[in-house]
C-alpha cells in the first residue's frame, strides 16, 4: 500500500492530521492496533476548556472550537455551545475570577453572583462564580467513533484498526500487518511516544499521568439541562489552568490547600463534572505522574472525589455507575512537535488538554507540513 500520509494512532490528536490532510486531497491511511478509538480520547470529560488555556494553546484552541462544532454537523454527534462555569466557594478564588474577568473581559468571561452560579452549575453554596462562553462539551465516547466513521467514508481514506506499528523509516512505516509505503508519517500515539521514539520520549521529558474518572448517576438535585449543562471547574482547577492558574491569588488558594487539605494537593485533584448526554455526570479527577502506570487503583481515592463532589453538589453521596482510568502524555510543554527523521513528525499534547487543542494543533501541523517547513507546535 503507498499513500501521501500515514497517521499512527486513531485518538483525537491522529484523526485530527487525517482530517486535515484528507481535506488538502491527500491519500491518508489511519493505523490503529486497538479495534477503535480506546486511548485517552474515549476516556475524558468531553470538556473545550478553550478560555483558560495558556497564551500558545489558547490559539489551537479557538481553531479546534470551530472543527468540533462544524464535525458535529458534518458527522452527526452532539457538541455543546455550553460554556463552562467556575465555581468560586472561597474569597481567594473569587479574587482569581475577578483578575481573569478583568484579563478576559473581550473573550467572553463575565463574572455570576452566588445564586446565579448555582443555578447554572446545578451546586449548592458557592460564593460566586465565571461563566465562560468560548468552552464547549462533547461526548467523547460517542463523538471520537463517529469522528472516525465520517473520515472512513471520504476517497482516498484507508482505516487499518487492530494493526500494531513497529516501526518508522523515511518512507513509511512497518506494522503488524505488513508495510505502508508514504511521504510522510505523522506519529499520533498519545503516551505511548516511548514505544517507537525512546530517545525523543526522554529528552522531551514525557511521562504517564494516570487519572481516577468515575460515572455517577444524576442526584436528585436540580440540575441543568443535560444537553445544554455547562462544564463547571473549582477552585482547585484554579491551580491547573494556565489563564487562571497565572492569577495572583492563586499563591493565596495553593497555600490554603497546604494548610487545610494537603491530600487534595498530594492527588492532583481537580474537581469538575460534565453531564453526560444521557444525564449522568462525569466526575474526577486526580492526576499521578511517572513512566509507568501503576495498575492498582486505590479506593480512597475514588471516595475522595465522591465525597468532594457530593459536597460540591449538595447531596449526601452519589451512585456509582462506572469507574475507569486514563492516561495521557505529560511533559514540561503543552505540546510536543518534533521531527526525529525526514519525513516522520512525531506528534503529542503533553498537557491534557488535547480534546480542546488537538484539532487545531493538528490544522497547524499539517499546514506546516503542506508547505514544506519544519513544524512547530
Ligand atoms: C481522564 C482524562 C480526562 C481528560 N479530560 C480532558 C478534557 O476534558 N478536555 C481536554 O481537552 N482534554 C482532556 N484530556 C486529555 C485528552 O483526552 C488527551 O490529551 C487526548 O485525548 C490525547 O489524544 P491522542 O490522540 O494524542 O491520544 P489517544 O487518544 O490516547 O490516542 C493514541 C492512539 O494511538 C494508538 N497507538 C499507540 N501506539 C500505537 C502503535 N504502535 N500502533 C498503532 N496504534 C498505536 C493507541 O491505541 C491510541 O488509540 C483528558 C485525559 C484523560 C485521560
Amino acid at each position: 500500500m503507498n499513500v501521501d500520509l500515514v497517521v499512527v494512532g486513531s485518538g483525537i490528536v491522529g484523526l485530527g492530521h487525517a482530517l486535515e490532510a484528507a481535506s488538502r486531497g491527500l491519500t491518508v491511511a489511519v493505523v490503529e492496533r486497538e479495534d477503535r478509538p480506546l486511548g485517552a480520547s474515549v476516556r475524558n470529560f468531553g470538556h473545550g476548556c478553550v478560555t483558560a488555556q495558556g497564551d500558545l494553546a489558547y490559539p489551537h484552541a479557538l481553531t479546534s472550537r470551530e472543527r468540533w462544532l462544524r464535525l458535529a454537523r458534518e458527522a452527526g454527534f452532539w457538541a455543546g455551545d455550553t460554556g463552562t462555569v467556575v465555581v468560586a466557594r472561597h474569597d481567594d478564588e473569587l479574587d482569581v475570577l475577578e483578575s481573569l474577568a478583568a484579563e478576559r473581559a473581550g473573550e467572553g468571561v463575565s463574572l455570576l453572583t452566588a445564586s446565579e452560579t448555582d443555578f447554572r452549575a446545578g451546586t449548592a453554596g458557592a460564593r460566586g462564580g465565571a461563566f465562560l462562553a468560548q468552552d464547549i462539551r462533547v461526548d467523547p465516547r460517542a463523538a471520537v467513533p463517529a469522528i472516525a466513521r465520517r473520515l472512513a467514508e471520504q476517497p482516498g481514506v484507508t482505516f487499518r484498526w487492530s494493526t500494531t506499528v513497529l516501526g518508522v523509516d523515511t518512507g513509511g512505516v512497518r506494522t503488524s500487518r505488513g508495510d505502508i509505503e508514504a511521504a510522510q508519517v505523522v506519529v499520533c500515539v498519545g503516551h505511548d511516544v516511548d514505544h517507537l521514539f525512546p530517545d525523543l520520549a526522554a529528552a522531551s521529558g514525557v511521562r504517564r499521568c494516570s487519572l481516577h474518572m468515575l460515572r455517577v448517576a444524576a442526584p436528585g438535585t436540580r440540575l441543568p439541562e443535560a444537553s445544554s449543562a455547562p462544564a463547571v471547574l473549582t477552585g482547585l482547577s484554579m491551580l491547573r489552568y494556565p489563564a487562571l492558574a497565572r492569577q495572583p491569588a492563586t499563591a493565596r488558594i495553593r497555600q490554603r490547600l497546604t494548610e487545610t487539605r494537603p491530600e487534595l494537593l498530594e492527588l492532583g485533584m481537580n474537581l469538575m463534572f460534565t453531564r453526560h448526554p444521557g444525564g449522568d455526570l462525569l466526575i474526577g479527577d486526580t492526576h499521578a505522574y511517572g513512566p509507568s502506570v501503576d495498575p492498582f487503583a486505590a479506593e480512597p481515592v475514588d471516595q475522595l472525589i465522591l465525597d468532594e463532589t457530593a459536597q460540591l453538589l449538595g447531596v449526601a453521596a452519589l451512585r456509582v455507575r462506572e469507574r475507569w482510568r486514563g492516561v495521557y502524555a505529560s511533559a514540561p510543554g503543552d505540546f510536543l512537535v518534533s521531527q526525529p527523521a525526514p519525513g516522520t513528525t512525531v506528534v503529542s499534547v503533553t498537557a491534557g488538554i488535547g480534546m480542546t487543542t488537538g484539532l487545531g494543533l493538528a490544522a497547524h501541523v499539517i499546514d506546516d507540513l503542506l508547505a514544506g517547513r519544519p513544524p512547530t507546535p
